[in-house]
């Protein structure tokens, strides 16, 4: 088949992999002037790594990833630990592959040198997608006025996706009420007081903070989610230390020692998409944020994204087989977990956020239980899919 994908990021380069892995010839269109290597960092759970080891991206990728020997969870008023939990060996073992960190524009880098080594796949940049043709071949409709044909379109544009107008033009992203900061700053500016080698969140009244390092050790991560009203719909919104600062009065001196170190700070809109059913019409499917965006408080947009790439590209093994039936087992096989992922997530802002009596509980819950327990809800998601 040759087939058309809308957007270069993590759904979109992945997917073109994985279908060039079973002989498909595939086109991406990607809107920006270049491969869009901005954003933040990113937790890669085991379920991503298995995927980017059959992709045969990881190899490029271990390198400038992380390993954070644990998750530290701390009350960000008091300063006190709340939790930890281990993510060395114990944890590579039960859940069969490591935990690792990256910033997303590594891993957008060795997604694309693993696509360019590959003969079969071609990236045009500059080509916002503005809507489909259906027929036999399917056509793709360009700002420029070209149309692409093909037997397939993925739609890997993202959570405000052109094509899921076409699809679902009833699911739109709603607004979750809180602003995210994203900062880095070089690592060696990490507080003394606090560890190299942990995911940090740091749970305050109305908001949390996650810090990491990333890109091989060299850079300092920090993502601060706050109850805060916004509507940006970009993901480089630019905002000042103040705006982080005065959002989180009264917070433990490590951590307002470490929400000072980004010299800038860029801002985005919490949104996900309520999970919907259609995800596929006239031979167009949707892949990654435009399928399902969730928020990111289980830290697995990028691990869906990579999942739905490996899962569509098994559905439609060589293409001898009928498209419909190969769609409707893909959107079978995706469509609950994506969903469990958005709405736990949604539910995690709620326990993050808590306040008074609530946020006492919980922490008193989070000191009780043993850092394996906690990592036991997580194991559906993580596990090998016949552990699951
Ligand atoms: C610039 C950027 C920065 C991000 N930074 C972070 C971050 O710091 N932390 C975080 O948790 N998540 C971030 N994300 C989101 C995260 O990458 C996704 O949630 C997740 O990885 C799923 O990826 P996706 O490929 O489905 O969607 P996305 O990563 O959103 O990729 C969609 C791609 O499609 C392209 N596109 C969109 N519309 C069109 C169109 N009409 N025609 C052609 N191309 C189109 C976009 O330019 C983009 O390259 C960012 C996304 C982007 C685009």
């Amino acid at each position: 088949m040759h087939i058309s994908i809308a957007g270069a990021g993590i759904a979109g380069l992945a997917s073109a992999i994985a279908v060039s892995q079973n002989g498909h010839s595939v086109t991406v269109f990607e809107q920006a002037a270049r491969l869009e290597t901005v954003g933040a960092g990113l937790q890669l759970g085991p379920n991503a790594i298995r995927v980017l080891e059959g992709l045969g991206v990881w190899n490029t990728l271990e390198a400038e990833c992380c390993s954070p020997a644990r998750i530290r969870i701390c009350d960000a008023i008091s300063g006190r630990q709340l939790s930890e939990l281990e993510l060395g060996d114990s944890f590579t073992r039960r859940f069969g592959s490591p935990y690792r960190v990256a910033h997303r524009a590594d891993l957008i880098e060795a997604l694309a040198q693993t696509a360019s080594r590959n003969t079969d796949i071609t990236i045009v940049n500059d080509r916002r997608i503005t809507g489909l043709q259906p027929g036999e071949p399917t056509g793709l409709k360009t700002l420029s006025g070209e149309i692409h044909l093909s037997d397939l379109v993925i739609a890997a544009d993202g959570i405000r996706s052109e094509l899921r107008t076409h699809i679902a033009p009833d699911s739109k992203p709603r607004l979750s009420g809180e602003t995210l900061y994203r900062g880095l700053a070089p690592a060696g500016d990490l507080p003394g007081a606090l560890d190299r080698d942990a995911v940090y969140l740091w749970l305050a009244p109305g908001a949390h903070v996650v810090h990491y390092l990333v890109s091989g050790g060299r850079q300092l991560n920090i993502v601060a989610s706050i109850e805060q009203p916004a509507n940006q719909t970009g993901w480089n919104n630019i905002a000042g230390r103040d705006d982080v600062l005065g959002a989180l009065p009264g917070v433990t001196s490590a951590l307002r020692d470490l929400l000072s170190t980004p010299a800038s700070w860029l801002a985005w809109a919490g949104a996900d998409l309520e999970p919907f059913t259609e995800w596929s019409r006239d031979n167009c499917v949707l892949v990654g944020d435009a399928a399902h965006a969730s928020l990111p408080y289980l830290a697995q947009g990028a691990a869906m994204a990579l999942e739905d790439a490996a899962c569509l590209a098994a559905c439609l093994g060589d293409g001898s087989g009928k498209l419909t039936p190969a769609l409707a087992r893909y959107e079978k096989l995706r469509q609950s977990r994506t969903a469990r992922i958005v709405e736990e997530s949604r539910r995690n802002a709620g326990i993050y956020h808590m306040r008074g009596p609530k946020a006492q509980a919980r922490n008193m819950a989070l000191r009780l239980l043993p850092g394996s327990l906690q990592l036991q809800r997580l194991a559906w998601i993580y596990s090998p899919p016949e552990d699951q």
